[in-house]
């Protein structure tokens, strides 16, 4: 036999394991996505034990979001002095092992040991969507918000492509496109080069009641979304029942995404690198006194922006 598990072998034991509590996580998704509020948040519990890596979200993804998807200007205007790269993925739309402009979600590999044993773990990866997340504190030009529900999003109307949200995310997540949004019409030669794409959490179809693309395309029920105080209890009784871990929990101060797997995070060898986030501990950034909350200061100038950046979008449209 291959001194690699087969994925399906190794995992069986926990999928039988957490069965009973799986069985009534669907009911928990659909019935509790009704009221949230900022105390009690969207939380999705990703049970990486049950994924097969068959990127079927990714595609339903990628189908529901297309016409949220940057269509470029080109040429690209020049930038003076040429400080922001030009970051173009409008000819690779097809690339899903990253996280890319067009791809707000991968599926992430793994390997790890057990029992002497290496094991394959396949992860969906994309924002965490952080209890207080940096990217929309921080944004300079009020385009990342959060909503009362929790997920956070970026404003492709106002974005001016800074990058901030990618330089202040613990996860590096938000991705550019050069060439797209309001920098062209205003500021095409200094601003920031473009707009940043990341998960949005398919926040129509939440305001809808409807269950995100993802979630609903995935064969092996991986993921589950309710309210924080259910899911909280959820992952824990997985965790616990298959003796596994928790991840996003803590992380950062705290996620709207907590991940569950059968071996130690830290244990994990995970491919990362750009647009490919580690699963390391993360202190909370936006704790009181630290670097990011100091800067935080620059918020009123925030909001005034965001508020100019909304008038000019709607200027530009009635044209
Ligand atoms: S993971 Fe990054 S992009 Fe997502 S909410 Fe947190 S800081 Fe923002
Ligand atoms: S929640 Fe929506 S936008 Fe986010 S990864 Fe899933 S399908 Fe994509
Ligand atoms: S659709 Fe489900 S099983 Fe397939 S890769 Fe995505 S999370 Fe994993």
């Amino acid at each position: 036999m291959s001194d690699k598990l087969s994925r399906r072998a190794f995992l069986k034991g926990s999928i039988l394991s957490v069965g009973s509590v799986a069985a009534s996580a669907s009911v928990v998704s659909a019935a509790s996505a009704l009221a949230p509020s900022p105390q009690d948040p969207l939380v999705t519990v990703i049970d990486i034990s049950k994924c097969i890596g068959c990127e079927d979200c990714v595609y339903a993804c990628k189908e529901s979001n297309a016409s949220k998807f940057p269509f470029p200007q080109k040429p690209f205007p020049r930038m003076f002095p040429d400080r922001v790269p030009i970051e173009d993925w409008s000819n690779r739309q097809e690339v899903t092992d990253r996280l890319t402009p067009y791809n707000w979600l991968y599926i992430q590999h793994a390997t790890a040991i057990v029992d002497g044993e290496e094991v394959e773990l396949t992860i969906p990866r994309r924002c965490m969507h952080c209890n207080n997340p940096p990217c929309v504190k921080l944004c300079p030009w009020g385009a990342a918000k959060q909503e009362t529900n929790g997920l956070s999003r970026i404003d492709a109307d106002i974005c001016l492509g800074g990058s901030k949200c990618n330089k202040v995310c613990p996860w590096d997540v938000p991705q550019r496109q050069t060439g797209v949004g309001l920098y062209l019409d205003i500021l095409p030669n200094f601003a920031g080069n473009g707009v940043m794409y990341k998960c949005d959490r398919c926040f129509q179809k939440i305001e809808k009641g409807e269950t995100p693309a993802c979630i609903e395309a995935c064969p092996e029920d991986v993921q589950t979304i309710g309210l924080r105080s259910k899911m909280v209890a959820l992952a824990k009784a997985r965790a616990q029942e298959m003796n596994g871990y928790l991840y996003g929990l803590d992380e950062n101060g705290g996620t709207n995404t907590i991940y569950i797997s059968p071996v130690p995070f830290d244990t994990l060898d995970l491919e990362t690198g750009k647009g490919k986030p580690h699963m390391d501990v993360v202190p909370d950034q936006m704790a009181q006194g630290s670097r990011l909350a100091r800067a935080m200061l620059i918020a009123p100038i925030a909001g005034i922006a965001a508020a100019f950046g909304k008038y000019y979008s709607r200027v530009k449209e009635d044209r």
